[in-house]
């Protein structure tokens, strides 16, 4: 923990700058954390001071990295049973787990019903192989290959997410196929955001950004009294420094996208990236990015997996029978969509 700590520090850095519009001498902070979630974490803030900053921005950080550890699929921590422990169960045992664990899991039982299945983080085994090959191909790009289609039926076969068994009152997890495992990659940022988020509220703090890899949360407005943030699409063409495909104005939302462009690897010319549609077993080509805007990150980050994996008039007729959810579609001649109620948001 201490040398996690050292390390964080070390990746830290504080900027601020005089804001003449905001009023009451509150300045512009920024923080970046490396290393939580696999990707880059930012915190911006208006603030009076520095040392209030400091302590908002550890808060988040401290936070996060809890989160981070208990929904790790990859990495062990000493005296933690995490999402890792759990999956080196699968057919063993019960796994002994903290309530946010079980929260995410139970959040995400709900997300494969609502959803008809496109987000199931049971899909792990299917998941694992795709990770394989695309980690292979990116290191020997001449050498890329696709799995087989044998390869991921066979993997497919332990995928079941009602072998997912909770157990609320015992607070354990048991994976009943012992040759299932568990992928949260496509919940699990959005909503330790979210819970991260919601306790900064609750301990009154009214004008904030977090954004994890990308995975926007906003707490209030930018100056605690209305002024809304600018958030940008990225423009799937350009890198993340370009200008964004558009730009929206929110008050305490949260923007979060999925895109083809994000992670992939390359096979005889052609892209596979990392959102696996669970019939096909491969990557979609419906588009190239998919936006979601709503007031929960954790419900953002599963609807942007979700809707990337429907065709767009499916995608389209569910988000408009959530209430207070709107998305945009980047499709693949660039034509931007958007749902109903989205002009809202839009810059002008
Ligand atoms: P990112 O995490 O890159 O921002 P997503 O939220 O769309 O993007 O999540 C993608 C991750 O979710 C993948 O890397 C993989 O771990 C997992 N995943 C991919 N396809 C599915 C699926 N159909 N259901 C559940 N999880 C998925
Ligand atoms: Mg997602």
């Amino acid at each position: 923990m201490k040398r996690i700590r050292a390390l964080f520090a070390a990746a830290v850095f504080f900027a601020g700058a005089l804001l003449a519009s905001c009023g009451a001498g509150k300045r512009r902070y920024e923080a970046q954390f490396l290393q939580l979630f696999d990707t880059v974490t930012t915190v911006v803030a208006y603030m009076d001071s520095r040392e209030e900053f400091e302590r908002f921005s550890e808060f988040i950080r401290d936070t996060l990295e809890e989160y981070h550890q208990l929904y790790d699929i990859y990495n062990q921590y000493e005296g933690i049973n995490n999402i890792m422990t759990i999956n080196d169960n699968a057919g063993a045992k019960p796994v002994k787990v903290d309530k946010r664990i079980i929260d995410l899991l139970e959040f995400s039982k709900k997300a494969y019903q609502d959803t008809n299945g496109r987000v199931n983080i049971a899909l792990g085994p299917v998941l694992r192989v795709w990770h394989d090959y695309r980690t292979r191909g990116i290191e020997d790009p001449e050498n890329a290959k696709l799995p087989s289609a044998d390869e991921l039926s066979k993997m497919n076969r332990h995928t079941d997410i009602n072998d997912v068994i909770i157990n609320r009152e015992e607070s354990t997890v048991y994976l009943a196929d012992p040759g299932m495992s568990l992928d949260v990659g496509a919940v699990a940022k959005g909503y330790a955001v979210e819970k991260t988020a919601q306790e900064a509220e609750r301990r009154g703090y009214n004008s904030a950004l977090i954004s994890v890899g990308g995975n926007v949360r906003a707490i209030g407005s930018k100056d605690g009294r209305g002024k809304p943030w600018n958030i940008g699409v990225e423009n799937p063409d350009s890198n993340q420094d370009g200008e964004p495909a558009l730009t929206m104005r929110i008050v305490g939302k949260s923007v979060v996208t999925s895109g083809s462009y994000q992670r992939y690897y390359t096979v005889d010319g052609k892209r596979y990236h990392h959102i696996i549609d669970p019939d096909t077993l491969m990557p979609l080509d419906y588009f190239k990015s998919v936006t979601i805007v709503c007031a929960d990150s954790g419900l953002a980050d599963m609807l942007s997996t979700a809707v990337f994996n429907m065709p767009y008039q499916e995608g389209a007729d569910y988000i408009d029978s959530l209430p207070d959810v709107e998305a945009v579609w980047i499709m693949n001649d660039n034509e931007i969509k958007y749902s109903k109620g989205f002009e809202r948001y839009l810059a002008k």
